[in-house]
């Protein structure tokens, strides 16, 4: 079995998640007692939100290359960023890598395909909602046209994810809210949801969408079990 190599802390209130599914799929596929071998290197939140709103994605990049070598030093096999906003470097990760690096779009969008789904909302960060980085790898990769929400929704998606998900608050009317976006997109032609930051999954579950959900923090976490376990005897 293969060590996974998590870079987490963004939030780790979904790192924890991660870190839970990671777990119960190991023992899901083989068994027993069989936990996941994985290491994960924390990095300070607070710190990278603060980059992240300043636009420095040089220096995120630096400090995503530095949790990247830890965890390689570790003992990774391959290394696993528990946010898909950071994805935003992943070139930058990639650079310093001499192990492979799971891209977060990958799984999400394997998963997509097999539910035949051609025209997709995406929730997330406004990053992630507003920079090519993802929708790019989702349409050119991968042949998935990806719609978002307006402006102010966009504004209340992100909000949402920093003010309450990442410290762990889940209100309903946060989740109402989420609802009518979802609803939106499904009047724009969306005929799924991707929940594309790795906080949703504490707010939205499968029964409180109008649409499929597909959330990347399930669907990358057990696309790690699969690689950790590729060449399992
Ligand atoms: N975990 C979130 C994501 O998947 C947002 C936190 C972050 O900015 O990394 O995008």
């Amino acid at each position: 079995m293969k060590t996974i190599g998590l870079i987490g802390g963004m939030s780790w209130e979904s790192s924890a998640e991660y870190y839970r599914l990671i777990n119960q799929g190991m023992k899901a596929r083989l068994g027993g007692h069989r936990n996941a071998r994985s290491i994960m290197a924390t990095v300070c939140f607070e710190e990278i939100k603060q980059l992240q709103h300043a636009e420095r994605w040089d220096e995120l990049g630096q400090q995503m290359q530095q949790a990247a070598r830890q965890v390689v030093a570790g003992g990774a096999d391959f290394v696993v960023l528990c946010t898909n906003t950071m994805h935003r470097v992943a070139p930058a990760i990639e650079e310093v890598l001499n192990v492979p690096f799971l891209h977060i779009v990958d799984p999400t969008a394997a998963a997509l395909r097999v539910a035949g789904v051609q025209r997709v909302g995406l929730l997330g960060t406004r990053f992630t909602m507003e920079q090519d980085f993802y929708r790019q790898r989702m349409e050119d990769r991968h042949g998935i046209k990806v719609l978002v929400p307006e402006d102010a929704e966009r504004d209340i998606v992100h909000d949402v994810i920093y003010d309450e998900l990442c410290h762990g608050i889940v209100r309903d009317e946060s989740r109402a809210a989420y609802q009518r976006i979802i609803a939106a997109l499904q009047a724009d032609g969306a005929q799924a949801v991707i929940l594309g930051c790795t906080e949703i999954m504490l707010l939205i579950g499968p029964q409180d969408s109008a649409l499929p959900v597909f959330d990347t923090t399930a669907l990358h976490a057990m696309a790690a079990v699969d690689m950790a376990i590729a060449d399992h005897a």
